[in-house]
């Protein structure tokens, strides 16, 4: 049977190099790698996921626009994955509530992840946040998904969907559901701090010269770079001889990063550099991934109604995909939605 992969993104804004290197172009390449092999891709902002915990509903909005522009600037087509927002196809809540009649208590009881989110405050916690990976199951399991990439902190959930599937099929002697697999993502690069190599790259750092916005223009950019925090030493020959030195480590890793490369391929051909000479090569290796990506999100920014064209067409594919499989499982419930 065909490949299908199916994936959600949290929606989040001001998005910057260490979520294009760690995050972002992971969904590119998913997406060029599937259609490779004759499979196909569906990714969505998980905006039904995102108010399992409060947010702003005018940051929440700006946030699904924003991470939906950074993935097509990064190169995903819109015209080969299909990319929506999960609140623009009701199937998802819908299909969430059928399955939440089928998941037990007991099996959501032993989710870890609820247990780290929830903290100390488990009374308080939404019944969204409890119920969350039973969303997440419906996310996968609608399309008939045939893997889901996940990380080690996932892995539990997809277990569950299988779980949630399995149970459903044989209570209602249906063979409805497919089982997905996970695919465990190639380790991503973590991109550190350019004033502080211990703190990760972060949005919500004060300091806007602490990271790369994917907003930055190219004098921007260089200026950063030219500014980042290093140390006198020129660079070593291997990768060892950067420990203890987690901003020279962080500047050959976003060098890396952006080629492909490991650290000790990088170290390889500049070794004996001092950051005088490394800097202004980064900077243009840096310019060269970033500004295509910076060109179509301005593009994209001067013309939301192109954005929301894109996100209709990819909604409204997707719920036309959704809709057999939502429909086998209400029919299978013996649930009619005839007037
Ligand atoms: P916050 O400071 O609010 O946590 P953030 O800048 O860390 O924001 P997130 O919204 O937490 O961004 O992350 C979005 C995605 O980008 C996640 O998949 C996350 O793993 C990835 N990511 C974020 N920062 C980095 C980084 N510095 N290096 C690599 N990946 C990152
Ligand atoms: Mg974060």
């Amino acid at each position: 049977m065909k490949t299908r992969i199916v994936s959600g993104i949290q929606p989040t804004g001001n998005l910057h190099l260490g979520n294009y290197l760690g995050a972002i172009r992971n969904w590119v390449r998913m997406q060029d790698e599937t259609a490779a092999a004759g499979g196909d891709c569906f990714f969505f902002l998980a905006d039904l996921h995102a108010i399992t915990v409060y947010n702003d509903p005018a940051e929440l909005r700006a946030n699904v626009r924003a991470m939906a522009a950074a993935l097509i600037a990064a190169g995903v087509d819109p015209a080969r994955a299909t990319l929506f927002n999960q609140a623009a196809v009701p199937a998802h809540a819908e299909l969430a509530w059928l399955l939440n009649c089928t998941a037990r208590i007991g099996w959501l009881n032993r989710m870890t992840q609820f247990k780290e989110k929830s903290g100390k405050n488990r009374e308080g916690a939404s019944i969204g946040l409890y119920a969350y990976p039973v969303l997440q199951a419906a996310d996968v399991l609608l399309y008939g998904a045939s893997h889901v990439p996940v990380g080690e902190d996932q892995k539990q959930h997809l277990e569950l969907a299988r779980d949630i599937a399995t149970k459903f099929n044989t209570d209602y002697h249906v063979d409805l559901f497919r089982l997905p697999e996970p695919i465990i993502p190639p380790a991503a690069a973590r991109i550190m701090s350019l004033r502080d190599g211990g703190a990760k790259m972060s949005k919500s750092d004060p300091s806007d010269a602490s990271r790369i916005n994917l907003t930055d223009d190219v004098d921007t950019i260089a200026a950063k770079i030219r500014k980042a925090k290093t140390d006198p030493e020129p660079l070593p020959d291997t990768a060892e001889a950067l420990d203890g030195r987690p901003e020279a480590r962080n500047l050959v890793g976003i060098h890396a990063a952006l080629g492909d490369e490991s650290v000790a391929d990088v170290l390889a051909r500049h070794a004996g550099q001092g950051f005088g000479q490394f800097k202004p090569m980064l900077a243009e290796r840096l310019v060269e991934t970033l500004r295509p990506i910076g060109a179509r999100l301005a593009e994209l920014a001067r013309d939301p109604a192109e954005l929301d064209r894109l996100l209709a067409a990819g909604a409204a594919r997707a719920r036309d995909a959704a809709a057999p499989m939502l429909a086998g499982a209400y029919d299978a419930l013996g649930l009619s939605r005839q007037q």
